[in-house]
């Protein structure tokens, strides 16, 4: 069977992630979760007091952007986390404050032409899923397999809440909400790589459908690109 790439793309929080790492387990893929790379430069800037809720000091982020080395690694029980210079930082980077840097320093040319190189140098022997917003439009124009994921931002501002409080995070709905569609409109509105869905893509709206219905979906589209 041939080794291809899988490019899944989408808005936030509408569960790209979860279906990307379930093909990946099935294909034997690695996975990679372009996402955090994103939240972790986010997470350094904030640490180092470069990024605000007002502002983000560019100069510095760029100045220093060649220290901050992003990795993924596998932990004993199977679980892959993200490294920042070699901490694991896989809880941290996942934050309301990290995900609006994160979005923020995603609109930055430079910061997005370093991570697509490392990308792309990731999957240079295919076998790779990997999701973000611009993978098959930037990262990996010719991907075998483009899935483009989307849901209701009422839907996603609610899987996300439930996620937020079953970790024991106090949030309010509205809030996130309000996250969800502000994150969307900068990821669709900037003007570096925004977010859209590539021509030759497979559109999943999983609004309505159960993660069981929708891996049957992403696994078809998948056996059919290998073939
Ligand atoms: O997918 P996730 O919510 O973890 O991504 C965090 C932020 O990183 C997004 O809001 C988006 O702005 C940005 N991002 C991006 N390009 C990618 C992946 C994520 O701009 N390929």
């Amino acid at each position: 069977m041939k080794k291809i790439i899988v490019a899944i793309d989408g808005h936030s929080s509408c569960g790209k992630s979860t279906m990307a790492k379930e093909l990946a387990a099935y294909a034997h893929y690695t996975y990679v979760d372009t996402g955090a790379m994103y939240r972790a430069v986010s997470l350094y800037g904030i640490r180092q007091g470069w990024i605000t809720e007002q502002h983000i000091n560019v100069e510095a982020l760029e100045a220093h952007l060649s220290e901050i080395h992003i990795g993924f690694q596998v932990s004993t029980d199977g679980k892959q986390y993200t490294t920042l210079n070699g901490e694991n930082v896989e809880q941290q980077i996942r934050t309301l404050e990290v995900a609006n840097g994160a979005s923020r320093v995603s609109t930055l040319g430079f910061v997005r032409r370093a991570l697509v190189h490392q990308q792309q140098q990731m999957g240079i022997e295919k076998g790779i899923v990997m999701d973000g917003r611009d993978i098959g439009t930037v990262v990996f124009p010719n991907a075998e397999l483009k899935v483009f994921v989307t849901a209701s931002a009422q839907v996603r501002a609610q899987r996300r809440y439930n996620e937020l409080k079953a970790k024991g995070d106090v949030v309010n709905f509205d809030e996130v909400l309000a996250n969800v569609i502000e994150r969307d409109e900068r990821d669709s509105n900037r003007a570096e790589s925004p977010l859209r869905m590539a021509p030759d893509a497979k559109l999943l709206d999983n609004s309505n459908l159960t993660k069981v219905e929708q891996f049957e979906m992403l696994k078809a589209w998948f056996i059919e690109a290998v073939k």
